[in-house]
C-alpha cells in the first residue's frame, strides 16, 4: 500500500481511468469533480465510445493507433462491458473511392462483399456491395463505462468529492484531468465541438459499430443495447457545447437514414454536444509541472475513450519510477 496522497481532478474518462488505476495499485486517491451530478459537465458523456485504433488511423497520427492498440487490451482485460465485435465500414457505390482511401490509410481489415456484409449485419442485406471489416476493434456504452469506473473506484476505497471546484492549494500530488476546463493552464489547448444523436428503434439491430463513409457527412452508428444507437459525430472547430444545430441534426440523421431507411421510424431520445479538448496535433499529452507535484493529462480530442487506460498507465509508471519516457510527456 502506497500512502502518498493523490488528487485526481475531473471525473471524465481520463480522470476516472487515472483514479481507478491508481487506487487499484494501492494509492490513496481523492477524485475531485466540479459537477454535483457525475458526468453532467464531462465531454465524455457524449462519446460514441468506439475503441477503434485501426479505423481512427485513417485521420489520426500513427501514435494514436499504436497506443490505442495497447489501450484496447487494457479495456478488454479490465472492463467487463467491452464488446469485441469489430467494426464494419461501408460506402454506397458512388463513394467507392472513399472506401479505397480508407483501406489504404488503415490496417487490420479485410475487404467484405455483399454476402459477407449480410452475414455480419443481416439488417444491411442488399444495401452495400463492398465494405471493410475490422475484426479486432471494440465498443462500449460510454455512460455505463463511466459509471462502472466510478463505482469500482469507490468500492476500492477511493474518495469522491462531487460539486467541488479544484482549489490550487490542494496538498499532495495533483493529476489534472479537467479536459477543456484546464485551458487557462495549457496555452495551446483548444476545444473541438462534437454533436451526436441517441436514437431508439426495434426495427433494426447491429452487432457492432457501422461507419458509413461519405465525402461530406461520414457517420458512425454504435449499438448501445435496448434498441438504442449513437449516431455521430460532427467535428466543428468551435468551443461551444450548446444544443445541436439544425444542420448537424439534418446531416447526422440524414446519413443514418441513408444507411438504413428503418432508422426513419426511430425515436430521437437525446441530442447534444460536447467539447473535445485538443492540442494542435490532436495527440494527448502528459505535462509535468512544479517539480512533479502537478501532472496535467489532457488533449484527448476524438480519442479519450480509446486512449484513457494508456494515459493512466503512463502516469502511474511516472509516479512509481519518475521516468518520463515516450512521446506523451511534453510541454506543449
Ligand atoms: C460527440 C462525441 C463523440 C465521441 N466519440 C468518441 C469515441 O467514439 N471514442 C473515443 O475514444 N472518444 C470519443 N470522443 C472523445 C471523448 O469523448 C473525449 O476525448 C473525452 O471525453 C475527453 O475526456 P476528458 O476526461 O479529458 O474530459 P471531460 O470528459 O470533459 O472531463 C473533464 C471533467 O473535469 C471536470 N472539471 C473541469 N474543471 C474542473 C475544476 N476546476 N474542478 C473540478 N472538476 C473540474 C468537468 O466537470 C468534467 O467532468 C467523442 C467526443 C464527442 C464530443
Amino acid at each position: 500500500m502506497n500512502n502518498s496522497s493523490i488528487s485526481v481532478v475531473g471525473a471524465g474518462i481520463f480522470g476516472l481511468w487515472q483514479a481507478y488505476m491508481l487506487v487499484r495499485a494501492g494509492h490513496r486517491v481523492r477524485l475531485i469533480e466540479e459537477s454535483s451530478t457525475p458526468f453532467a459537465q464531462a465531454s465524455s458523456r457524449w462519446a460514441g465510445a468506439m475503441i477503434a485504433p485501426e479505423c481512427e488511423a485513417e485521420g489520426a497520427p500513427i501514435i494514436v493507433r499504436d497506443l490505442g492498440r495497447e489501450a484496447l487490451r487494457i479495456w478488454r482485460e479490465g472492463y467487463p462491458g467491452t464488446v469485441d465485435n469489430g467494426t464494419l465500414v461501408v460506402a454506397h457505390g458512388r463513394d467507392a473511392g472513399d472506401l479505397a482511401r480508407f483501406a489504404s490509410m488503415t490496417e487490420g481489415h479485410v475487404a467484405v462483399d455483399a454476402s459477407r456484409i449480410r452475414e455480419l449485419e443481416p439488417a444491411l442485406a442488399g444495401r452495400f456491395e463492398r465494405g471493410l471489416y475490422f475484426a479486432g476493434e471494440s465498443h462500449l456504452d460510454a455512460r455505463k463505462a463511466l459509471g462502472w469506473l466510478l463505482d469500482e473506484f469507490r468500492t476500492l476505497g477511493g474518495e469522491v468529492l462531487l460539486g467541488t471546484k479544484w482549489d490550487e492549494r490542494t496538498d499532495g500530488v495533483i493529476i489534472d484531468c479537467r479536459g477543456i476546463g484546464a485551458q487557462a493552464d495549457l496555452a495551446s489547448l483548444r476545444g473541438v465541438r462534437g454533436e451526436r444523436v441517441l436514437i431508439q428503434t426495434r426495427d433494426i439491430s447491429f452487432s457492432r459499430p457501422v461507419r458509413l463513409l461519405h465525402p461530406r457527412q461520414p457517420i458512425y452508428v454504435v449499438p448501445q443495447g435496448g434498441g438504442r444507437f449513437v449516431v455521430g459525430a460532427s467535428v466543428v472547430e468551435r468551443e461551444d457545447d450548446g444544443p445541436m444545430t439544425l444542420k448537424s441534426a439534418l446531416d447526422l440523421l440524414g446519413s443514418a437514414y441513408a444507411l438504413h431507411p428503418s432508422f426513419g421510424e426511430a425515436s430521437v431520445l437525446e441530442m447534444g454536444a460536447g467539447v473535445r479538448p485538443a492540442f494542435p496535433d490532436n495527440v494527448p499529452r502528459i505535462v509535468v509541472e512544479s517539480g512533479g507535484r502537478v501532472i496535467r493529462v489532457n488533449g484527448a480530442y476524438r480519442h479519450g475513450f480509446l486512449l484513457a487506460p494508456v494515459m493512466a498507465r503512463e502516469v502511474q509508471r511516472y509516479l512509481s519510477d519518475g521516468r518520463r519516457e515516450g512521446l506523451l510527456f511534453s510541454r506543449p
